[in-house]
């Protein structure tokens, strides 16, 4: 067959193609033959198994990797020296998030005492105190950055980094996906470079969907919700997982790769909601025992900033779980300021965004102040969050940046007028369904 696809026996060299994935001569960098012409491989081809066999452990592969966003490489930490210190973490997290004060410092910390550990267990004698993992449980509502934080944690750390959907997983075995293809998600994403995804950091958003359904123990078993908390704690706790290399389902006939999760950082959020209700039960009992927190002074308006780990386990996820996310910290609602600051601060602002991009068609864009505040109103008042003032922003823009760049303008300024006639044309239930 493969006789036949190459064209030999009279073909032409144009239409030998690989005899792994099929690409044509031309369409490929190098195709090589083997000796007795009976075999073709593309170098893509090669490039793979190489990847594999490198990631397998089946040969060494002492040079540097780049990322495959923007060439960056993974280079972790070897020393205190090159250590980013707390303070210069939540600097950082300042340039792009807004607000969360609390949980960037809480971040800051965990991800500082994350690396020393790392530092701690390539050098230290094995009789040394060993550091514990300080994994991440993030609690806020939607929309208030934790998704953010994470990526730009990642950001920073240079280290490989992926989200994944806590609510996909499963119980192995049943349908859905085996929390084992998190770990093929991050090899992915290192571009099969196991010593950086090793080192590497996994957001699993929607923790609180797979919170225990009922108190009761049922017959029929949990395989969505208690079942993956079950399976993720292993793994969040540090241990060798075998992975299938193109993720999704085991295939008896795929090789695993042997990922070592000790040394990677899980991040966990949720909006767990109406996990307030449980805050303010457990501080209404405590608050009339004595030398509590007083009733008085607690500000009703920000329950979440009283979460504790029991809280926690009051909704649903089991102790155990609990237990391997020690750093447990929450995210504020945003305020109308934190949203309007949103808009125009952070470094890649959405307001900075859609200056760049009309400013490469040689236009100079201005918002008008009243603007600013207006997409903020239509945000708090159809409720939209965060996420929603770039949904508005588009609604507002999309007509100019079909026009502008052939219009022949060089400027354009957003006047109030201007966004209430498109903002006016806009469907908010619809709108809000779509973020
Ligand atoms: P979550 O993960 O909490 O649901 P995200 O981090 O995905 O929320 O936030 C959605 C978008 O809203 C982000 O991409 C960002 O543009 C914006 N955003 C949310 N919170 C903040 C914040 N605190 N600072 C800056 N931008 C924010």
């Amino acid at each position: 067959m493969a006789e036949k696809r190459n064209g030999r026996g009279g073909g032409s060299r144009e239409n030998e193609c690989c005899d792994f994935c099929g690409s044509r001569r031309n369409d490929v960098g190098l195709l090589l033959t083997s000796a007795d012409h009976r075999l073709n491989i593309c170098d893509r081809c090669i490039a793979e198994a190489h990847k594999m066999l490198v990631a397998g452990g089946i040969i060494k592969d002492n040079a540097r990797r780049t990322s495959n966003a923007g060439g960056d490489v993974y280079k972790a930490p070897q020393t205190m020296d090159e250590l980013l210190k707390p303070v210069q973490i939540k600097e950082f997290l300042d340039q792009y998030v807004i607000g969360q004060d609390s949980a960037k410092r809480f971040i800051s910390v965990a991800v500082y005492n994350h690396y020393k550990r790392l530092i701690c267990s390539q050098n230290s004698a094995s009789d040394e105190v060993e550091i514990d993992k300080s994994n991440i449980l993030l609690v806020g509502h939607t929309g208030t950055g934790k998704t953010l934080i994470a990526k730009t944690i990642a950001k920073l750390l240079n280290v490989p980094f992926t989200i994944v959907d806590a609510t996909v997983l499963t119980e192995a075995g049943y349908v859905g996906e085996d929390v084992e293809s998190i770990l093929s998600r991050l090899l992915q994403v290192a571009d099969y470079n196991l010593e950086a995804a090793e080192r590497g950091i996994v957001f699993i958003d929607e923790i609180d969907k797979i919170a225990r359904k009922s108190d009761n123990p049922s017959i029929t078993r949990d395989v969505s919700g208690e079942g993956v908390q079950q399976a993720l704690l292993k793994m969040l706790e540090g241990t060798i997982v075998n992975v299938p290399p193109k993720g999704g389902r085991k295939h008896p006939d795929q090789d695993f790769i042997h990922v070592n999760t000790k040394n990677i950082l899980f991040i966990c959020g949720g909006a767990f909601d109406g996990i307030e209700k449980k805050i303010a039960q457990r501080l209404n009992t405590r608050a009339m025992g004595y030398g509590r927190v007083q009733a008085d002074v607690i500000d009703r308006g920000n329950m979440m900033q009283y979460i504790m780990p029991q809280d926690v386990k009051t909704f649903g996820l089991i102790p155990e779980l609990v237990g391997r996310l020690p750093v447990l910290t929450y995210m504020e609602p945003l305020s109308k300021e934190a949203l309007r600051s949103i808009l125009t601060e952070p470094k890649n602002a959405i307001v900075k965004q859609y200056e760049r991009l009309f400013e490469m068609d040689g236009v100079a864009l201005k918002f008008e102040e009243a603007v600013l505040d207006y997409i903020v109103d239509k945000a708090v008042e159809y409720k939209l969050g965060a996420r929603g003032l770039r949904s508005i922003c588009e609604a507002i823009m999309m007509d100019t940046m079909f026009e502008v760049p052939t219009s022949g303008n060089r400027k354009f300024t957003v006047t109030l007028d201007y966004a209430k006639r498109k903002v006016e044309k806009v469907n908010f239930s619809e709108f809000r369904a779509a973020i």
